[in-house]
């Protein structure tokens, strides 16, 4: 008896796992390769872990927007060799410091120039941390540097390409840039954009949704409904997704600040919640009680 229900237990045991590896598996494949979607004739949208890349491929080398996170860099080499190997690589542009668009910079910075605002590379050499993630970023070593910073905007020339990188202030953190390809109409728009989902605003870094707000629209005045908006996080977008982001934000916002000057403090606001039109927006990772707050902490 005690030989059949040990037996059978074990037997249940392998059941019981064989789902549970092969799901680990599946979620191990999906996270670390990449997704190669066309946006225009020269440009490539990469996702994989992290923040959305950029990959604009020619006769004059790849230039890249953000590289994602250090897991994955082994990956993204791989997806590279498809556009011609990391021997093609010219540029990296980071869009702001964060590790899941910059921690790709420690493999392949000794390939290409890294450029970004000045910001990031003051926030690279030291170490950061993002309490809301539990997170900490190490100083980066000098070859995962940008070793090309700018203080308002800059210009590339490369490929047939003007590729117009703007400082936006103080949205997502205190360093972020927009990276516009004008002959394509692409714009990379780091994470000042969440595609259908509410953003993470890095507040302790410079952050506040008001000005992200601004700058989002500041962007929608000068792109048009044909412009491909690579987001930094969700999927390829259009300028009506960017518009509806906009929207989303302000009318957050205006919602948040109305129960504020009616005296509510945070955890009142927090258990009234925002009304019913944002609830799909709480799909991602931000949930909407941290919402709240980062929108309660930016009118302050
Ligand atoms: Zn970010």
């Amino acid at each position: 008896m005690n030989l059949i229900k040990s037996w059978l237990m074990s037997v249940l045991f392998f059941i019981s796992i064989i789902p549970a590896i092969s799901m680990a598996e599946k979620h191990h494949a999906d996270t670390l390769t990449f997704k190669s979607i066309k946006v225009s004739e020269n440009i490539w949208m990469l996702q994989g872990k992290g923040g959305n890349i950029a990959l604009m491929t020619g006769q004059q080398g790849l230039l890249m927007v953000d590289d994602d996170y250090k897991v994955m860099s082994n990956a993204l080499i791989e997806e590279v060799k498809k556009f011609g190997g990391l021997a093609k690589l010219t540029y990296i542009i980071n869009t702001h410091w964060h590790g899941d668009h910059t921690q790709g910079n420690l493999a392949l910075g000794s390939h290409a120039h890294i450029v970004a605002h000045d910001n990031v590379r003051a926030r690279l050499l030291t170490s950061q941390e993002i309490k809301l993630f539990k997170m900490v970023s190490e100083p980066y070593p000098e070859v995962a540097l940008p070793d090309v910073t700018y203080t308002r905007s800059m210009k590339l020339y490369i490929n047939n390409e003007e590729v117009n990188i703007v400082h936006y202030a103080t949205g997502h953190t205190d360093g972020d840039s927009i990276v516009f390809f004008k002959k394509a109409n692409v714009v990379h728009m780091g994470d000042h954009h969440f595609s259908g989902f509410f953003p993470f605003v890095d507040l302790d870094h410079g952050g506040n949704v008001l000005h992200m707000a601004e700058n989002v629209k500041a962007v929608l005045a000068i792109i048009n409904d044909k412009t491909k908006v690579i987001p930094g996080h969700g999927p390829l977008s259009s300028k009506s997704d960017l518009q509806d982001f906009y929207d989303m934000l302000i009318g957050t916002s205006a919602e948040v600040k109305n129960m504020k000057d009616q005296g509510l403090n945070l955890d009142q606001i927090k258990s009234k919640g925002l009304s019913k039109r944002w609830e799909s927006w709480t799909d991602g990772f931000i949930s909407t009680e941290v919402w709240i707050d980062t929108l309660y902490n930016s009118l302050l």
